[in-house]
């Protein structure tokens, strides 16, 4: 069957997502049209994700569509932002229809779940590349920044660590997923978790928030820098799933809690609070079923310190993610 660019568009994104209210013109015209609520800001956020770069490249369809939505929410819940739309750029190299429909499945799926709808976006012949841009509101002047982390703020990390980074090891290292503990971990590099719901209740509350995408070090690394103060994390605290513990354990990975700390691909949320607010947060967190770990402290000298239990400083010999170091 050959698709053309306009039948994909029709038979695959027209009803993708959400239906909202709020979209005047959706899929159809030459760009959408939505009603922004008064005394709100819109805050928005893309990320692309390339074949082979960003997902394995016999990644199932259905969870490109799915990871493309979830990295992009998971920027918006780390404003405290409530999500409403998105757009989406989708290159791929062929018309296949039977993949097109579990790449709609997958992204449709997790769109409707977080009440976004599909407004618009491109669809072209080319190396599989899928970027997606969201767009959400946040009542005005109440996102939360990089920059307010503050001396003496207590430094949170949202669910577990370091089970995406695992499974992306596990692949490349061309293994296989057997087990319960491997399906997990699989489970969180190919469906992450947007913590939409957690990045709101923190509104208010966190002084500084990022999403961990390139590995906890890094990320809590721009908190940091954009805030210009340092922080000392203890390494023991570090939230790990059994799953991560049980895996790292069969790879014979002795420093696992450092591997969960520079390992990237989470998409947890990573927040500083001051200590008065701590209980309130926790509690809040709670009431969403989202866990929530106190792993270090806002101080005043630059840089990130990683400390054991006992006050001995941990070398780091990894650093997070970063797609350009190396490249010509
Ligand atoms: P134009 O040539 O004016 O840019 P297109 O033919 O690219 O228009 O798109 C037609 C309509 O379909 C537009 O509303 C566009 O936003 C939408 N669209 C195209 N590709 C996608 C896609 N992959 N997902 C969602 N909407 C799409
Ligand atoms: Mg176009």
């Amino acid at each position: 069957m050959t698709l053309s660019e306009f039948d994909i568009i029709r038979r695959y994104f027209t009803a993708a997502g959400a239906r909202r209210d709020d979209v005047a013109v959706g899929i159809g015209d030459d760009a959408a049209v939505v009603n922004v609520p008064a005394g709100q800001q819109l805050v928005l956020a893309t990320d692309t994700l390339v074949n082979g770069v960003h997902f394995p490249e016999d990644t199932p369809a259905e969870h490109i569509g799915y990871k493309a939505l979830a990295v992009n929410l998971s920027d918006l819940a780390a404003m405290g932002a409530e999500p409403a739309w998105a757009t989406l750029a989708l290159t791929a190299p062929r018309n296949d229809p039977a993949w097109l429909a579990a790449f709609a499945d997958g992204f449709s799926e997790l769109a409707r779940a977080a009440g976004v709808q599909l407004i618009g976006g491109d669809t072209t012949r080319g190396p599989l590349t899928v970027t997606v841009e969201v767009h959400g509101f946040v009542p005005r002047g109440e996102a939360v920044l990089r920059g307010g982390a503050r001396v003496g703020d207590v430094v949170y990390v949202s669910g577990t660590l370091g089970d995406a980074a695992l499974a992306l090891r596990r692949w490349r290292e061309g293994l296989g997923v057997a087990s319960q503990a491997e399906r997990r971990i699989a489970a969180r590099l190919h469906r992450p978790e947007p913590r939409i719901d957690a990045g709101l209740a923190l509104r208010g509350l966190a002084h500084a928030m990022i999403d961990v995408s390139d590995g906890l070090a890094a990320d809590l690394g721009h908190i940091l820098a954009a805030s210009g103060v340092g922080a000392t994390v203890t390494i023991e605290d570090l939230p790990l799933s059994d799953a991560f513990l049980e895996v790292a354990a069969t790879l014979h990975e002795e420093r696992a809690a450092e591997f969960a700390l520079t390992g990237g691909d989470d998409y947890e949320l990573c927040f500083t609070v001051a200590s008065a607010h701590c209980a309130e947060v926790e509690r809040r967190l709670a009431a969403l079923g989202c866990a929530c770990r106190a792993i270090g402290v806002i101080d005043e000298a630059a840089g990130l310190r990683v400390r054991d239990r006992q006050g001995a400083a941990v070398m780091l010999e990894r650093g997070g993610y970063d797609h350009f170091a190396g490249a010509q």
